[in-house]
């Protein structure tokens, strides 16, 4: 039996506070190409999605914090059949550049395309992508689930060692804890987790560091 190729992710980090954002395509000669937080720098995104041939369908958004969205629109306007989406609870900060932080450099909105919600199941790259809920570094912060190839987006809700900040506009540590428990008790152990900054790491292992019991 012919195993099926693993989804291709490339990754470049992005922007003031180094965002990782990640090109995921359907395998390493694929065109179609899912982007995961394209954070800033829009002009060497371009140019790598250029270099590789690829033309992103889908733009997934873990929630509406500036320095996650900041190159949305560059994105959108070289893509415009690029779907942008996002949580529907991120509404208000995507559409308030008071809310999502953008003060830190710039004021940065984005209208996107479509709202999401716990439970979602996107059909993307010939794989499902599903809307996990996460609330608590933000109201609408989401992980990305892709089940066939064990991988988790994680945005500002995982890290290595480490989880988001809730002390901005929405955040509430009570809710981020609740979450990080749901996420890591739910999910295979060998679930490869790609955070929105720093580097992987596994359920398994942030379950450990966590001390959450199965
Ligand atoms: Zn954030």
């Amino acid at each position: 039996m012919k195993m099926a190729e693993p989804l291709w992710i490339g990754g470049l980090v992005a922007g003031p506070v180094q965002t990782n954002c990640y090109i995921v395509k359907h395998d390493e000669n694929g065109k179609e190409a899912v982007l995961i937080d394209p954070g800033d720098d829009s002009e060497h995104i371009l140019a790598v999605l250029e270099k590789m041939g690829a033309v992103p369908t889908d733009i997934l958004l873990t929630h509406g914090h500036f320095d996650h969205i900041m190159a949305v629109n560059e994105v959108k306007a070289a893509f415009p059949s690029c779907k942008v989406s996002i949580s529907e609870a991120e509404r208000p900060m995507v559409e308030n550049a008071d809310l999502n932080s953008s003060f830190f450099s710039g004021t940065y909105e984005i209208s996107p395309d479509a709202w999401l919600k716990d439970g979602d199941v996107l059909h993307l790259l010939g794989r499902e992508f599903r809307v996990i809920a996460t609330p608590g570094h933000t109201a609408g912060s989401v992980c990305y689930y892709v089940p066939e190839d064990g991988v988790l987006f994680s945005g500002d809700t995982v890290f290595f060692e480490s989880y988001g900040r809730t002390d901005l506009p929405t955040g509430r540590s009570d809710q981020i804890f609740e979450s990080l428990k749901n996420i890591l008790t739910a999910l295979p152990g060998e679930t490869v987790i790609l955070p929105g900054h720093g580097p992987q790491t596994t359920a398994a292992h942030e379950r450990m560091i966590e001390g959450f019991e199965l």
